[in-house]
């Protein structure tokens, strides 16, 4: 199905912008950023803000919530080294548009939104972008069990701490990447789970996430 916005050489133009300043800031997987460089990040915007799509910025899409920063979405995404056919759990789909970036990169998705109106909306523009990802409605601080394992999970809101629930549903070897901290600043988070019981625990840099709500969160 054509998509009913245009993705011409202006946006094209405005992608390889993004990119060099993405370069600039320090993301070097070059996958990440071709990745980056092909989805177009205006079709999530009303129209009305297209001059907008193409800045490091977040971006609300209503409901309080946030298309987050490209630069977010490119550092979360680089720190889980996706490979072709990897499952990925990610919670809080919010806009979809860091689920076409795992896509592009050949993950599986299995997405989930605790949101009813923004997963409504969502649901319906990334098939028509050709991007079909698992929807999910609901509270994904709990993950999917019924999916699970994943080889890598991603949270893309801002939690008080690793849920334990997350950390069981991710296989032997997976990464999951998770913001954490108060509801001003979280500490971005690599997991990888060694072994049945063991789990390495990195501390990377701070961001303001809009915060993760539910039974395992805030
Ligand atoms: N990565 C998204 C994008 O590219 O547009 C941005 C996600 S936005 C920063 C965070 C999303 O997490 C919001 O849509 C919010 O409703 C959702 N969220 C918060 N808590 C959640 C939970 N427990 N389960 C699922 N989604 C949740």
């Amino acid at each position: 199905m054509a998509y009913k916005f245009v993705d011409n050489y202006r946006e094209k133009g405005a992608r390889k912008k993004l990119v060099e300043i993405l370069k600039e800031r320090g993301i070097s997987d070059a996958k990440v950023l071709r990745a980056i460089a092909k989805v177009p990040r205006h079709f999530f915007f009303d129209e009305t803000f297209w001059n907008q799509a193409y800045r490091d910025i977040a971006f609300p899409i209503g409901d309080g919530q946030t298309i987050s920063q490209p630069y977010t979405v490119a550092y979360q995404t680089e720190l889980l080294h996706i490979q072709k056919g990897d499952k990925v759990l990610e919670i809080g789909t919010g806009s979809g548009y860091q689920t076409c970036i795992l896509m592009e990169l050949g993950a599986e998705v299995f997405t989930i939104e605790r949101q009813s109106n923004i997963y409504a909306r969502t649901i319906k523009v990334l098939p028509g972008m050709g991007y079909h990802a698992h929807f999910f409605l609901g509270d994904g601080s709990k993950g999917i069990e019924q999916h699970a394992p994943y080889n890598k999970i991603i949270v893309t809101a801002g939690a008080p701490f690793v849920p334990e629930l997350l950390l069981k549903q991710l296989r032997i070897g997976g990464i999951l990447v998770i913001p954490v901290g108060d509801e001003k600043s979280q500490k971005m988070i690599t997991v990888i789970r060694v072994s049945e019981n063991e789990y390495d625990r990195i501390e990377l840099d701070t961001f303001r996430f809009v915060p993760l709500v539910g039974d395992q969160a805030w």
